[in-house]
Order: structure tokens, then C-alpha cells, then sequence
């Protein structure tokens, strides 16, 4: 069974490592503190269960795979070390550094980032052949596709491992190549802080923006659902790397993606975003 580390037990952590555990993969789920961990695996559980509920699907969830900790200690079993923390350059790099020393000298990175590009990531590495970017979809479990991204310097091997990995998770992989949001983001991040601008500026509430979105063009949620589904702090995060690194207006970011992200209206995963969520 292979050893897969997933950092970061956030949105996107949660729900890799759940995929992972149902695919045959022994898991070591890491945060920064010990209560995320639980919350992680007590979700892991609820979601797996409430998808076999609504599916019928016969696909077990065993939570002995999975071995939640606070730090790196034991990663330097992990085969794979699939990274979902923060999308903060300044999170990301320093902890790539602490990577490095703690994981075995032939174990793959494999950055889940919004738009970080991975050619950058790669160079906080001393292995940026053994780096790789894929931009997982929320939620993982359920999701059928993913973008690889090979940064300049990853090696053949480190994409045929991955893509091995990925399909044995039951994805479709997408490569493309790397530039700051990928493909989706690039588009999506656009999308979805124009949208909050429409509210901001008083044009229309968020119901009537997403209302449009499904109602007119079929889509089966508004971009400000999608933002809270994201996680509204990732989506300001994700903008603003985009503002940064293209040195382009067009993606300025949104003062309202600011203030809720202050607020801590941060969507699903704190109760409120756009919407007001009961559980
Ligand atoms: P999140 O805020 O839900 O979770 C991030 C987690 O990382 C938090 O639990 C935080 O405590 C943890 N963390 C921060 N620094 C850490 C460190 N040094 N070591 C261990 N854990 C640390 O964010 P998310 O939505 O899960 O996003 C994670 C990454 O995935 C981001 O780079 C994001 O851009 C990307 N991403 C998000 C989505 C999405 O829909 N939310 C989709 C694709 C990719």
C-alpha cells in the first residue's frame, strides 16, 4: 500500500485525503494544529457516509488508513507528499524548505494551489524535477478531473508517477501548461471577483447574480455559490496572486472579498459567506 502525506487539512486536504483512503492509499494527514486534524477526520467520515447515502455507491471509507498529526514527523515515508496549505507565497515556500529536509530524497511534491505557478514552488525545492502541479476540484471525492502541471524543470518520471497516482484515484488528468491560475483559474477567478463586484457596487444582490448564472446560462451554480463552496479568503488569496503576478488591473481585487475575508465570512467552511449555511 502506498504512503501518501497530505499537508494542509483544510477544504482541499480533507477531501484528497478522503479519495485517497478510498482508493487503496495509506494516508498521513498533517496541520498545523491538533483540533483541524480532528475536524478533517470527523468530516472525512460524515461525507464519505452521507456519498454512499445519496449514491448508493458501495465505496468504503476506512479511517484506520488515515493517520492525522500535528508537523512533519513520519513524512519520510510518504512516497507522494501532496501539499494543500494556505495560497500564501510566503506559507507555501517556507514550508517546501522544511519539505525537503523531511521527506525521502525520491518523494514527489505535488502542489495544490489555486494559481501559485509551479515553476516557483518547485525553486523553494533542492528537487524541482520531483515537483508537480495538480489543481484538484472541490470537492475531490467527487470531482472527475484534474489539471497537471508540469513545472520547467519536473521530470518525465515525476509525471508518469503522478498521473499514475492521480488515475489510480480515479481521475482524469488534464495537463496543461504551467502559468499563474492555470487554465480554470485564470478564467474562474475573473468570473467570480466580477461578480462580487456586482454586489458591491449595488448592480444585484448575490441570489440574483447566481440566479442569472443558473436560470439563464444553465450552469448549476452561481459564481458567489462557487465562492463560498471555494472558500471566499482562498478566492481573495487566489486574486490577488494573479494581480501580483501579472501585474495586470483586471484582476484587482475586489474590497469585498476583503472585508468578508476579515470578517471571517469565509463561506461554507465558517457558516456564512454570500449565504448563511445551518450546519
Ligand atoms: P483552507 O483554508 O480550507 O485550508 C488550508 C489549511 O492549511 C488550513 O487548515 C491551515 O491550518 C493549513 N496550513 C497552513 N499552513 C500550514 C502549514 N505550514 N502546515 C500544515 N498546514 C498548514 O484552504 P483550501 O481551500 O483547502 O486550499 C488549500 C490549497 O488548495 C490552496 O493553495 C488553494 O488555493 C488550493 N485549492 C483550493 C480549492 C478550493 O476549492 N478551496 C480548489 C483547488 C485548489
Amino acid at each position: 500500500m502506498s504512503v501518501v502525506g497530505v499537508v494542509g487539512a483544510g477544504v482541499m486536504g480533507t477531501g484528497v485525503a478522503q479519495n485517497l483512503a478510498q482508493t487503496g492509499h495509506r494516508v498521513i494527514l498533517v496541520d498545523v494544529d491538533q483540533a483541524t486534524v480532528d475536524r478533517a477526520l470527523w468530516q472525512m467520515e460524515r461525507d464519505a457516509r452521507l456519498s454512499r447515502m445519496l449514491s448508493g455507491s458501495a465505496v468504503e471509507f476506512d479511517a484506520s488508513v488515515v493517520a492525522g498529526q500535528v508537523g512533519l514527523k513520519g513524512l519520510a515515508e510518504a512516497d507522494v507528499v501532496v501539499e494543500n496549505i494556505t495560497e500564501n507565497w510566503d506559507l507555501k515556500r517556507a514550508l517546501y524548505a522544511e519539505l525537503d529536509e523531511a521527506c525521502a530524497p525520491e518523494a514527489i511534491f505535488v502542489a495544490n494551489t489555486s494559481a501559485i505557478p509551479i515553476t516557483r514552488i518547485a525553486a523553494a525545492t533542492r528537487r524541482p524535477e520531483q515537483v508537480i502541479g495538480v489543481h484538484f476540484m472541490n470537492p475531490v471525492p467527487m470531482k472527475p478531473a484534474v489539471e497537471l502541471i508540469p513545472g520547467v524543470h519536473t521530470s518525465p518520471e515525476t509525471v508518469t508517477r503522478t498521473t499514475a497516482l492521480l488515475e489510480a484515484m480515479g481521475k482524469k488528468v488534464i495537463p496543461v501548461r504551467d502559468s499563474c491560475g492555470f487554465v480554470s483559474n485564470r478564467v474562474l477567478m475573473l468570473t467570480v471577483n466580477e461578480a462580487a463586484y456586482l454586489v458591491y457596487e449595488g448592480v444585484a444582490d448575490a441570489e440574483t447574480v447566481d440566479e442569472v448564472f443558473r436560470s439563464c446560462f444553465g450552469h448549476p451554480m452561481g459564481p458567489l455559490e462557487t465562492a463560498d463552496l471555494i472558500g471566499v479568503d482562498t478566492i481573495l488569496h487566489s486574486v490577488v496572486v494573479l494581480y501580483e503576478h501579472y501585474a495586470d488591473s483586471k484582476y484587482r481585487p475586489c474590497p469585498l472579498l476583503r472585508e468578508m475575508t476579515d470578517a471571517g465570512l469565509h463561506g461554507r467552511k465558517t457558516g456564512r459567506g454570500f449565504y448563511t449555511y445551518a450546519d
